[in-house]
């Protein structure tokens, strides 16, 4: 099998951004899964977050469209060839970032379009045209209603998260979506799981397609320690505090359960001093990606 991204044969522009982002050797769904995108297969990947399968399908694709790259300006001569679908604004947000590094030293054109933001933006820089959209189900549908994108050239379709697009109830929106496209196409799926909806959207959707399976789900990345406190819930505010202070640690997301409880913690933890914000779905779509700034930035410790 594969190990370093040289011995793809990538496009020169493609290999320069992956020289760029510092990666030495392929990670395991990467090289399981870049031979076969290239070959034109479709797949379905049992493959999570943090496994590296963004890039696993992105270079593969823009690799694929390096054959259609131009610098013209012309709307026409960008039409929409690639779409990745995910089920939250932040996965497409983030995945929609990825691309954009990995594609900067070609001409061709990505962007992202997701709910709770204005459409009018997103509509403008649509109708300039755009190879690669990274899109949440509900917003793209809206676009295609709206006709500011026209799908009848997608050549490549990502069903990304897919477990959890169901989850959420997208099915209908996705068959919807799938329903615009060229039958002509490669479809790839990932999820973390196949359960028995997700192996019949792939069955409804995939054509022949190459199973690869890394790395269980439920396994811990080897570099995270893990520590299990039993308290009880009157106590368990003054526990974090303790964990905080006497662990001296700089930034740390904490979890909570419930959007009151989120909210309420973040208002406690900020009247003792510590830089705090809360993310919750009760947030608007601006706050939210505010919030995720400052802890990138490092102008908020708990997020
Ligand atoms: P993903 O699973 O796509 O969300 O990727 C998780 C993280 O791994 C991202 O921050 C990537 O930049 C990084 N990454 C992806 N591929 C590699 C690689 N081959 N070597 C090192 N880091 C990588």
């Amino acid at each position: 099998m594969t190990q370093s991204f040289s011995e793809l044969s990538l496009s020169p522009a493609i290999e320069r951004a992956v020289a760029e982002m510092g990666y030495e050797t392929m990670t395991p769904i990467q090289a399981q899964a870049i031979p076969v995108v290239l070959q034109g297969r479709d797949v379905m990947g049992a493959a999570q977050t943090g496994t590296g399968k963004t890039a696993a399908f992105t270079l593969p694709l823009l690799q694929r469209m390096m054959k259609h790259e131009n610098a013209s300006t012309s709307p026409a001569r960008h039409p929409v060839r690639a779409l990745v679908l995910l089920p939250t604004r932040e996965l497409a947000d983030q995945v929609a970032e990825q691309v954009k590094l990995y594609a900067k030293y070609t001409n061709l054109r990505s962007m992202v379009v997701f709910g709770g933001m204005d459409m009018k933006p997103q509509t403008a820089e649509l109708k300039k045209g755009v190879e690669v959209l990274v899109a949440t189900p509900g917003r793209l549908l809206d676009h295609i209603e709206a006709k500011n994108c026209v799908l009848n050239q997608v050549e490549y379709v990502v069903l990304d998260e897919a477990d959890r697009m169901l989850d959420i109830g997208f099915l209908p929106d996705l068959q919807r979506i799938l329903s615009y496209l060229p039958k002509q196409r490669t479809t790839l799926l990932f999820s973390a799981t196949f359960s028995t909806e997700i192996k019949r959207l792939a069955g409804s959707y995939l054509q022949d397609p190459v199973t690869i399976e890394v790395a269980r789900s439920n396994a811990t990345a080897s570099t995270v320690e893990q520590h299990f406190y039993s308290v009880g819930d009157d106590d368990k505010r003054i526990v974090l505090k303790k964990i905080l202070a006497e662990r001296g640690l700089k930034q740390a997301f904490v979890f909570v359960n419930s959007k009151l409880g989120c909210a309420r913690l973040a208002r406690s933890l900020e009247h003792e001093g510590l830089k705090t914000t809360a993310l919750h779905g009760d947030k608007s779509q601006d706050e939210r990606l505010k919030a995720l700034d400052a802890f990138k930035q490092g102008t908020v410790d708990l997020l």
